[in-house]
């Protein structure tokens, strides 16, 4: 049986390693996405070593043409995408006074226009198919707001407004579409905070640790399940209790 195929934007960073591995590990075909190349052929090998045998694609997800080509080649060589992991990310913050438009503006596109232009790429062939699963990685941020991430938190709330709409639209066509708001993971985003102010924000955390990529990833491999069919317009927080609503 032809496997599914699922897609993962910022499949090589730290979250959608955890994602593409654990969706590898339930069967699926997987196309880890990616911007840097270099970093993206290394790690792919890296995979490879571990056992995983999972596809690359380049798009720079803040770019519609560039999406849309990345696509069309990953269903020309595995077939339509049933499972999208909107995963790709950046932070660039600054308290408001002091933002410039440009760290604004390439948070809002690389978070929030990038779920536009992967989402649009996948719908038509998801809708005749009549099947699909759209995942939106939004954060802990998106949900309570964050000092000096007022693009971030908007971008991330943006998800979850999304989210929510294109769910009504396609709750009778088979497609669900769900958010996933994880709390602090540690990964490099994280890691690259000062320590003291991370060791401040652990200590917010009510179960005492970070979360790592495995604690997101689970939530994804169950939300692309078939047998997920009744959950959609959604969110699923996953933030070790910081944040709860
Ligand atoms: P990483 O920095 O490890 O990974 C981010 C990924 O996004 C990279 O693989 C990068 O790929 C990709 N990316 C960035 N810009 C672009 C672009 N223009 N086009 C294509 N890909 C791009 O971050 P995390 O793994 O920590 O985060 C993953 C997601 O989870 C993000 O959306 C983040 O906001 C969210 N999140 C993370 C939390 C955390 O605590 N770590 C908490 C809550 C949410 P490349 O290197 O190839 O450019």
């Amino acid at each position: 049986m032809q496997k599914q195929v699922a897609w993962v934007t910022g499949g090589t960073g730290g979250i959608g390693t955890g994602i593409c591995k654990a969706l590898a590990d339930a069967g699926y075909q997987v196309v880890a996405g990616y911007s840097n190349e270099e970093k993206a052929k290394a790690w792919q090998q890296e995979q490879k070593a571990a056992g995983y045998d999972i596809a690359i694609s380049y798009a720079d997800v803040t770019d519609f043409d560039s999406v849309r080509k990345s696509y069309a080649e990953i269903a020309e060589q595995f077939g339509t995408v049933s499972v999208l992991v909107n995963n790709a990310g950046i932070t660039a913050d600054g308290m408001l006074k002091k933002l410039d438009f440009e760290k604004w503006q390439a948070v809002i596109k690389t978070n929030l226009d990038s779920v536009f232009n992967t989402s649009k790429s996948c719908l038509d062939a998801m809708l005749e198919q009549q099947y699909g699963r759209i995942i939106n990685i939004s954060s802990i941020n998106g949900e309570k707001g964050q000092m000096g991430q007022t693009n971030y938190s908007a971008a991330k709330a943006g998800m979850h407004g999304f989210t929510k709409a294109l769910a009504q639209e396609t709750a009778r066509k088979g497609i669900t579409v769900n958010t996933i708001s994880p709390g602090y993971i540690a990964t490099d985003m994280i890691m690259k905070i000062k320590e003291d102010v991370r060791e401040g924000i652990k200590a917010q955390i009510p179960v005492g640790r970070f979360g790592e990529p495995e604690d997101i990833a689970r939530i994804v491999v169950f939300l692309a399940d078939e047998a997920s069919s009744f959950i959609t317009g959604a969110n699923i927080s996953a933030n070790g209790g910081q944040f709860m609503h």
